[in-house]
C-alpha cells in the first residue's frame, strides 16, 4: 500500500536523477517526490523543465552533507522513502580533486542515511506502525569490483569482491559499507543497485558519449583514452530507472542488486558507432567520415580495462530486463543531442 507517501529524491538535477523523476512522477500517481539537490556544475535545472510546475513535485537546493537541513526536510515533509543519487560521479575530476568525491560521496551518505535513521527508528512513530515500510535506496555503480580481464566469462556478480581502483570508485565503495553496516547494525530497511554505464538523454558533456558528439560536430578532434579497447558495459538510462522502480519496491532489504545490459562495448566500437550515425544524419560539408576526427590521448591514470555486469539476480528474482537495445538506444541518444546542439529541431 502506497498511497500518498512522500519519498526523497537527492541528486534529482543530475543525469540518472532527472530521468528518473518524469518516469516515477509519472508511474505512481500517490507519490510526492522532494528533490535535494545542491545543483554543482553536474546538476541542470533544464533537465527538469518538464516537471518543474508538477503538482506532486518540490525542488530544494541544499547539499546532502547539511544535516540541519537534511533533518528540516524529514520534519517538513514526513519523508517515507529515500532514492539517493546525490553524488560526484566523473572519475577524470576525482583524479584531479579527490576530497569533493569523499565529501559528497562518503560523508554526505552518511549523513543523509544518519538523520534517516533518526527519524525513522529513533521518533514516536505512527506511519503504519512499522519503520520497516521505509526504504532507503542507496544508487551505486559496478565500478566498486574494480577491472576484470578480457575472458567474456568473467562477470561483475553481487558477490565479487570490492576492489576499486580510483578515488570515485573508492568513495562509492565506501559508501556503500556505510549503507550495509546500518542494515546491520541498526536494522534499516536500505537495499543497493550497482549498475553500469548509462547512457542516453541529459547526460553532462564532460562524459564519454556526449564529448563524442559535440567534438564531432564541431569539427574538432574527438579524445579517445589510450588504445581505445577499455570495455564498458552501456546500459540505457531509462532501463537503469525502471530497474530501480522494481528494486526500489520490491528487492529484498539489506540486499545488492547489479544492474547491466549485457552490453559490452569498447570505446572504440562506441565512438564508430556514434560517427557512423553522424554521417548519415549529418554528412561533414568536405565529405570526410566524422571517424577522421578520432585523436588517441594519453591514457587515464589507473584506468579499468573491462567492467561487465551479470544481472542474474535482478532478471531472475525481480524480472528486470532492458527493453532498449544499443542500436535503438544510441540513435535515440544522437537524435537528442543533435536537438540539444541545435543542429536539428
Ligand atoms: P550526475 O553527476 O549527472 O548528477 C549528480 C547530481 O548530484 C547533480 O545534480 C549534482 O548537482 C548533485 N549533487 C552533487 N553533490 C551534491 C551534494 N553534496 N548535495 C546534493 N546534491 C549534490 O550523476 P549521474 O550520472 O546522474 O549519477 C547519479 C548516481 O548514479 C551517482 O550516485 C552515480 O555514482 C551513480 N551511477 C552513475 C552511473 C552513470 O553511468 N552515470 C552508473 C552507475 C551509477
Amino acid at each position: 500500500d502506497n498511497d500518498n507517501q512522500t519519498i526523497l529524491i537527492t541528486g534529482g538535477a543530475g543525469f540518472i536523477g532527472s530521468n528518473f523523476i518524469p518516469y516515477f512522477l509519472d508511474k505512481y500517481p500517490e507519490y510526492n517526490l522532494v528533490n535535494l539537490d545542491l545543483l554543482t556544475y553536474a546538476g541542470n535545472p533544464e533537465n527538469l523543465k518538464e516537471v518543474e510546475n508538477h503538482p506532486r513535485y518540490k525542488f530544494i537546493r541544499g547539499n546532502i552533507c547539511n544535516r540541519e537541513l537534511v533533518d528540516f526536510i524529514f520534519n517538513e515533509y514526513d519523508i517515507r522513502g529515500v532514492i539517493h543519487f546525490a553524488a560526484e560521479s566523473h572519475v577524470d575530476n576525482s583524479i584531479k580533486n579527490p576530497g569533493v568525491f569523499v565529501e559528497t560521496n562518503v560523508n554526505g551518505t552518511y549523513t543523509l542515511l544518519d538523520v534517516t535513521k533518526n527519524h525513522w527508528m529513533e521518533k514516536p512513530f505512527t506511519y503504519k506502525d512499522d519503520y520497516q515500510n521505509c526504504r532507503f535506496h542507496h544508487i551505486s555503480t559496478d565500478e566498486v569490483y574494480g577491472t576484470l580481464g578480457e575472458d567474456p566469462n568473467e562477470l561483475f556478480t553481487e558477490e565479487t569482491p570490492y576492489a576499486p581502483n580510483s578515488p570515485y570508485s573508492a568513495s562509492k565503495a565506501s559508501s556503500d559499507m556505510i549503507v550495509r553496516s546500518y542494515v546491520e547494525t541498526f536494522g534499516m530497511n536500505c537495499v543497493i543497485t550497482n549498475c553500469s554505464n548509462n547512457y542516453g538523454p541529459k547526460q553532462h558533456d564532460e562524459k564519454l558519449i556526449p564529448t563524442i558528439i559535440r567534438n564531432a560536430l564541431q569539427g574538432n578532434p574527438i579524445p579517445i583514452y589510450g588504445d581505445g579497447k577499455n570495455i564498458r558495459d552501456w546500459l540505457y538510462v531509462l532501463d537503469h530507472c525502471k530497474g530501480i522502480d522494481l528494486v526500489y519496491h520490491n528487492g529484498k532489504k539489506g540486499e545488492t542488486y547489479n544492474i547491466g545490459g549485457r552490453n559490452e562495448r569498447t570505446n572504440l566500437e562506441i565512438v564508430n558507432r556514434i560517427c557512423k550515425i553522424l554521417d548519415e544524419k549529418v554528412p561533414r560539408k568536405n565529405g570526410e567520415s566524422y571517424k577522421k576526427l578520432v585523436t588517441f590521448v594519453e591514457d587515464r591514470a589507473g584506468h579499468d580495462r573491462r567492467y561487465a555486469i551479470d544481472a542474474t539476480k535482478i532478471e531472475s528474482e525481480l524480472s528486470w530486463k532492458a527493453d532498449e537495445n544499443f542500436e535503438s538506444g544510441i540513435i535515440k541518444t544522437v537524435d537528442w543531442y543533435l536537438k540539444k546542439y541545435g543542429v536539428t529541431k
